[in-house]
């Protein structure tokens, strides 16, 4: 299957969308480079697909502007823009057979028939359906009519490719295979996407870049590892991996302290803001014997709450003060299984001072 002929960025500025006075969207700025994955994540009402579609065309932003290159298109009608769209519901034509379905948007393009049908048989091998143009879409699973709307998606090679929650009618481990599945097709089409989500491990897997939004405002626009590392604000910190916060106080100095526990010197000096410590649970590790260099680590001690064993890993919850607990997720190999600990016991944890995570209170 042939590229699309070259792949477009997409470059909006100031976009806002309101339905009365609910700003949907406030203000976005965003740059998709041309060719990447671009996945916005977010929860439920924050204005994913308000934004995905504006890119499309399917709903009309009250201001702003999105260039498709050098083309502002906020105003031109869907079928002008050439975006390929896959919905969460598929939206095949159930009266049509496979191949039907994504011969449609080149019937519609008055594509001639013989290229039309080397075209489909094309896009039908790569979604590795080739066996099943024939069938009808309600003779198909899950899984492949998935892949149809994909074909029907790619087959007139749009330059940019929209993707609304594309897997969320599948089970986890077809889900998980899927995303595997988009990845590589990504990486041969080269087409610009952009991908919604409001899973935070879809959008870790699958993402060249993450664009986190909440309330209709982007929170951060980054690759997964520095969403993942480097979140942005505690909204960031909280919606993607687990984390605990720990209030932080300034002392002297600029020093950041957790109770007695000296943390860090405050990263931004010239900000009076305050400051959080930002725990991920697999990056603290329970403490044995042996001691551990405190100059390079931050320990914690304190008492276990609960301690659940899960196959794989295991986590314990432990109180560190009248306040504040800590989860900490651990292996479980032999010599791990000693820190599945029952309530009450005392645990010590450790956090390489490398791991530490502060973000703006
Ligand atoms: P979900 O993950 O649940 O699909 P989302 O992030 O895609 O959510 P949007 O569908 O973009 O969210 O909705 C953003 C906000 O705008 C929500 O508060 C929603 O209720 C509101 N909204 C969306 N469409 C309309 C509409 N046609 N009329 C009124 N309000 C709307």
């Amino acid at each position: 299957m042939p590229g699309p002929t070259t792949a477009l960025p997409i470059t909006i500025r100031g976009l806002t969308k309101k339905f009365g006075s609910l700003h949907a969207l406030d203000s976005v700025d965003l740059d998709v480079k041309s060719g990447e994955f671009l996945t916005l994540l977010g929860p439920s009402g924050s204005g994913k697909t308000t934004l995905l579609m504006a890119i499309a065309g399917f709903n009309r932003p009250d201001s702003g502007s999105i260039l498709f290159g050098e083309k502002e298109m906020i105003l031109a009608p869907p079928h002008l823009r050439e975006v390929g769209m896959v919905f969460q519901n598929y939206a095949l034509f159930p009266h049509m057979s496979v191949a039907e379905n994504v011969a449609f948007p080149l019937k519609l393009r008055k594509i001639a028939k013989a290229e039309c049908e080397q075209r489909v048989e094309e896009a039908l091998n790569t979604v590795q359906l080739s066996e099943l143009g024939n069938r009808r879409i309600d003779q198909l699973s899950g899984g492949q009519r998935q892949r149809v709307a994909l074909a029907r998606a790619f087959v007139f090679q749009p330059r940019i490719l929209l993707m609304d929650e594309p897997l969320s009618a599948l089970d986890k481990k077809l889900r998980e295979q899927m995303q595997i599945e988009l990845k590589h097709l990504h990486r041969k089409l080269g087409v610009t996407t952009v991908y919604v989500t409001h899973d935070q491990r879809e959008a870790l897997t699958m993402s060249d870049r993450i664009a986190v939004i909440n309330h209709g405002r982007l929170q951060q626009v980054d690759t997964p590892e520095v969403i993942y590392n480097q979140p942005a604000n505690s909204f960031v910190a909280d919606f993607i991996g687990e984390s605990t916060m720990l209030p932080l106080k300034t002392e002297e100095n600029n020093q950041l302290y957790f109770d007695h526990i000296l943390v860090d010197s405050v990263p931004d000096q010239k900000s009076s803001q305050d400051w959080m410590l930002v725990v991920r649970p697999e990056r603290l590790f329970p403490l044995s014997q042996e001691s551990i260099d405190s100059d390079q680590h931050l320990i914690f001690k304190g008492k276990v709450i609960e301690s659940v064993y899960q196959g794989e890993t295991a986590f314990a919850q432990v109180s560190i003060s009248e306040d504040h607990q800590l989860t900490v997720r651990f292996g479980t190999d032999a010599s791990a299984r000693k820190f599945l600990l029952e309530p009450g016991d005392s645990m010590e944890l450790g956090l390489n001072r490398k791991d530490i995570i502060l973000i703006p209170r």
